[in-house]
C-alpha cells in the first residue's frame, strides 16, 4: 500500500484526534497519512492521480494553494485569454401567462 504524507503546510497544527501520537507526556499532533487511491476520486486525470492522495481535506488543499501559489500559476502561466466560438440564437417562446418574449441561447459551435 502506497501512502502520501497531507501536503497541507498547516496539516499538524489542527487539534484533531486522529493527528494525535505519542504517548505520555511526549504527544504531538502529527501530519496525516494518506492512503493513495482512498477513493475513487472524480477528479482523476490522465494519469490517474487524484488531488486527495496529497491532501487530507480541502483546508489542506487550500492552506497549500495559499502558500505556493505563485509557484503554481507559474507551471501553466495563462498570458492571453482563452474563446469558446459559440452562435447566440434569439427563440420567441411564451412564458407561463402565455406573454410572447424572447429568450437568448447560447450554443456550442461544432468545429470537427
Ligand atoms: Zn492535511
Amino acid at each position: 500500500m502506497t501512502f502520501n504524507w497531507c501536503h497541507g503546510p498547516n496539516c499538524h497544527t489542527r487539534e484533531t484526534h486522529s493527528r494525535v501520537r505519542g504517548s505520555g507526556d511526549n504527544k504531538v499532533l502529527r501530519t496525516i497519512k494518506i492512503k493513495q487511491g482512498r477513493y475513487n476520486y472524480y477528479d482523476r486525470g490522465n494519469n490517474q492521480v487524484s488531488m486527495w492522495d496529497y491532501f487530507c481535506n480541502q483546508g489542506c488543499l487550500m492552506d497549500y494553494i495559499r502558500e505556493h501559489l505563485t509557484s503554481i500559476v507559474a507551471i501553466a502561466p495563462r498570458r492571453e485569454a482563452l474563446e469558446t466560438p459559440i452562435k447566440v440564437v434569439k427563440e420567441k417562446d411564451t412564458n407561463w401567462r402565455g406573454d410572447l418574449y424572447t429568450r437568448t441561447r447560447i450554443t456550442m459551435v461544432d468545429n470537427g
